[in-house]
């Protein structure tokens, strides 16, 4: 049986992108949030989602 207990292995792309600068703005750096209900990576400080899992 399947369980889905483990709730990071399904988001490589995000876990990958944790951490980096942001594209859009000189301070920020992208942590993980959540975007209108999806798993998405967010600059902390302009709030631009860059990669949502679809
Ligand atoms: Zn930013």
């Amino acid at each position: 049986m399947h369980s889905k207990t483990r709730q990071n292995t399904s988001e490589p792309v995000l876990a990958a992108l944790v951490g980096d600068d942001c594209s859009w703005c000189a301070s920020g750096a992208l942590a993980r949030e959540e975007f209108k209900g999806d798993a998405a990576v967010v600059c902390n400080e302009c709030g631009t989602p860059t990669v949502r899992v679809w």
